[in-house]
């Protein structure tokens, strides 16, 4: 059994598609590596965001849907997911949301500078400088220099009434307490991989929320492969309860919910986005799993249509 390097993705809930789309490429300059359907729901989709490749580490994922009503962080929840910036970046970065007319906060934690914000459906995110071994490789169609952009995940924050009980589940995946800061307390793994940090923030009188747009649905861990998933199943299978592994096609999962009320997955690194598709025209066509593909017609009737705006290199010499 391998060690949980740290977080494969995250997916969280929006409402409009197109916006959330051009948010996520356009602001923040992340790649669209995915545009598929909902598997349980096939008449919405699933986004895939991330690096060049959308390694595991780097990917962000929702489920837009159209009439989400917007929801409230609570008690057992994800309250923030914070991105790797490059050092050096901070300056570029509060300029680049200054520039786009967007607002943001700037506060310190552990030690480090962390820029606030909110995406269009009011999820938090945060970007907080760090030196990373092992960064994504930079998007190639995107206006944020290769030398600033996001290099995945730094980590993400929940918010718990207690942090011993989640602190014991953690404890099982090898996340081991790092520190405290103010009611913060940080855990990682050994290792200096990417998405590496889950802070707890700990409030006993925090309330429960309400999920929709701009939720986070689930974090997931990483599985080096689909024999290091089943060891790690069985050893969770023993504490608390688990899923079968599940096909999601890019990665293989597995479930089960931290004592605090967060939905955890363990997804493989293998095979990744690129098992559908060419690496130049990632997340440009509608993938569907094989199973769909008879009713494909019907589902992409459904979907609302986007437009994926392709910022091109070229255009970026000639604008600079
Ligand atoms: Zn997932």
């Amino acid at each position: 059994m391998h060690l949980i390097a740290g977080l494969h993705h995250v997916t969280a809930i929006a409402s409009n598609p197109q916006r959330n789309l051009d948010f996520y490429t356009e602001v923040l300059g992340l790649r669209f590596v995915k545009k598929t359907v909902n598997f349980d729901d096939p008449g919405t989709y699933h986004f895939y965001f991330g690096d060049d490749t959308g390694a595991p580490g780097t990917i962000l994922t929702f489920f837009p849907w159209p009439h989400a009503k917007k929801g409230t962080v609570g008690v057992g929840e994800v309250l923030a997911t914070a991105f790797s910036i490059p050092t050096g970046s901070f300056a570029y970065w509060t300029g680049r949301l200054r520039s786009l007319n967007l607002t943001y906060n700037e506060s310190t934690r552990f030690g480090a500078q962390v820029i606030g914000l909110a995406d269009p459906d009011g999820m938090r995110l945060e970007l907080i400088e760090h030196a990373e071994t092992h960064a994504g490789s930079a998007p190639r169609y995107s206006d944020v220099p290769p030398a600033s952009a996001i290099q995945g995940f730094y980590g993400v924050t929940l918010l718990e009434r207690r942090v011993e009980p989640t602190a014991a589940l953690l404890g099982v995946m090898k996340l081991k307490e790092l520190a405290h800061d103010g009611d913060y307390v940080r855990f990682a793994p050994a290792g200096d991989a990417l998405g590496r940090y889950v802070d707890v923030l700990v409030n006993p009188k925090a309330q429960p929320g309400r999920q929709g747009a701009g939720s986070v649905h689930h974090i997931a861990f990483r599985n080096t492969d689909d024999a290091d998933q089943l060891a790690w199943h069985a050893t969770l299978a023993a504490i608390v309860g688990v899923t079968p592994v599940q096909e999601r096609t890019y990665f293989r999962s597995i479930y089960f919910r931290e004592p605090g009320g967060v939905l955890f997955e363990m997804a493989t690194n293998t095979p990744g986005f690129l098992i559908d598709e060419p690496i130049e025209s990632l997340g440009e066509a509608l993938r569907i799993p094989e199973w769909y593909e008879p009713q494909r017609h019907i589902i992409e009737a459904q979907l609302l249509p986007l437009t994926l705006h392709k910022f091109s290199p070229t255009l970026q010499e000639v604008e600079q």
